[in-house]
Formats: structure tokens, C-alpha cells, sequence
């Protein structure tokens, strides 16, 4: 599913970003990425939906090799893969519906086709209510609901989200968490990254203790308690 062999990144020379990171993340796992600001939480990520390349190494996604995907591939591996990020990137001018809807129109799905899947995805998020609703017109927790539910409109295998309640107040985060679960529980792999380890501690999911670029620890690594 996913793959890192001795990857490498360093965007400036003999500063590594990443160093050496050798994991494999399978059919719907869930993992916790943990690190510190400036671990290389983000840029791991970015590595997986490849919008940045590794130095050395090789970063396997879905099939795609990261040293020899074509530039008109990426779409394809894109659609693959759900992004949510910590300030959502929500288009500011339009709602809620067409927030999701505009994924899919982009890669040219027929109308009735993608009323049917974004209604669904508004139901998913338990969010139906809020579909005319705009962006400054959402809580931050209903803003990241929607931006889930824009990622899970292509049904991708793995969701990747980047602090995805770090712009939340508590209440609202346990929400996107359980949230999290629930797809997580239908399938879908899910890879989240987050400073906060309090969050993430008690809850029995794989996590990565990533730390200025190493990962340090594994727990699918340990013996399960
Ligand atoms: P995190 O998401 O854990 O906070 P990042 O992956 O964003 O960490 O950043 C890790 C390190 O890489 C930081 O030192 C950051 O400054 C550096 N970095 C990230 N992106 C770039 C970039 N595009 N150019 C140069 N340095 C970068
Ligand atoms: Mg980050």
C-alpha cells in the first residue's frame, strides 16, 4: 500500500529533514505520526502524495514509484489518496456542497452521479444540514468535517491528515477523532499526524514517534499489550 525504503530528504545540502525512514503502512491500518514541530511530519506526508521526492530512497504508493512516476501520473495516484490539512483549505466562496462537489467535477463526474456522492459524504460527516453553509459560516470543527468529507469523495484507500485538529478547540478535535475512527473502522487506512501526544496516547492505534527526521519508535514494532 504504502511503502519508504531508505528514504532521504534534505532540502538544503547536509541538512536532513529525513533520514533514513524505512516503514510500510498496510491496508486500513490506522497510524499516529507524533513529533514535535519540525520533526518532518509534513514533509513525510508530502512524500506519500508526492508533492515533494525523496534525495535517496524509494517511496512506493498504491503502485506508483516515487522514482519513476511520470508527472501526468499524479492525478491518478492523487485520487488515490485523501488529504486533509490543519487550516482545511476550504474554497472561501462556495458552500459546503460545492466545496465537495468541485472534486469531483474536476475529474469530469456526471451530475447525478456526484449529487448522489456528496450527499452521502455530507451524511458520512453528519453534516447534511450544513450543506449550503459557508466557510466563515462553519465552526472549525464543521470546516474539517467538510474538508474530510471533499477527501473521501473519491473513496481513497488511505486518508492523510496533516494536525487535522490543531486549528480546533478540544471538544471539537475528540470529534474529528471519532470521526476518524468511523472511516477508519469502513475501510479506509488513515494516516495522521499530530504534535499532540496526549491526544493520541490512549487510543490502540500504531504510532510513530518521529523525531528531527528519525523515526524513534514503532509500536506496531513491540509487543501489542
Ligand atoms: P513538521 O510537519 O513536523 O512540523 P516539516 O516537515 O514541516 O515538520 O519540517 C521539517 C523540517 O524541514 C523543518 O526544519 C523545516 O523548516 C524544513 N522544511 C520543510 N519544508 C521545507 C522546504 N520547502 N524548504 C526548506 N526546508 C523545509
Ligand atoms: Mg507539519
Amino acid at each position: 500500500m504504502i511503502e519508504l525504503r531508505h528514504v532521504d530528504k534534505l532540502y538544503e545540502k547536509d541538512w536532513f529533514t529525513l533520514k533514513n525512514i524505512n516503514l510500510k503502512i498496510n491496508k486500513g491500518e490506522f497510524v499516529f505520526l507524533v513529533g514535535p514541530s519540525g520533526s518532518g511530519k509534513t514533509t513525510l506526508m508530502k512524500l506519500i502524495y508526492m508533492d515533494e521526492f525523496p534525495t535517496r530512497g524509494e517511496v512506493i504508493v498504491a503502485g506508483f514509484r516515487a522514482s519513476k512516476i511520470r508527472r501526468r501520473e499524479i492525478p491518478l495516484l492523487r485520487r488515490k489518496i485523501g488529504v486533509v490539512f490543519q487550516d482545511f483549505k476550504l474554497l472561501p466562496d462556495r458552500n459546503a456542497y460545492d466545496n465537495i462537489a468541485f472534486a469531483l467535477q474536476v475529474t469530469g463526474t456526471r451530475r447525478s452521479e456526484t449529487q448522489k456522492k456528496v450527499l452521502k459524504a455530507l451524511t458520512d460527516v453528519r453534516l447534511s444540514h450544513r450543506r449550503d453553509a459557508y466557510p466563515y459560516q462553519l465552526s472549525g470543527g464543521e470546516q474539517q468535517k467538510i474538508s474530510i468529507a471533499r477527501a473521501l469523495v473519491h473513496e481513497p484507500f488511505v486518508l492523510l491528515a496533516d494536525e487535522p485538529t490543531g486549528n480546533i478547540d478540544p471538544e471539537g478535535a475528540a470529534e474529528i477523532l471519532q470521526l476518524l475512527r468511523e472511516i477508519n473502522t469502513k475501510g479506509t487506512a488513515i494516516l495522521m499526524a499530530t504534535h499532540d501526544l496526549e491526544l493520541v496516547k490512549r487510543l490502540p492505534y500504531r504510532r510513530l514517534q518521529i523525531e528531527k527526521g528519525e523515526i524513534k519508535s514503532d509500536t506496531s514494532l513491540r509487543e501489542k499489550k
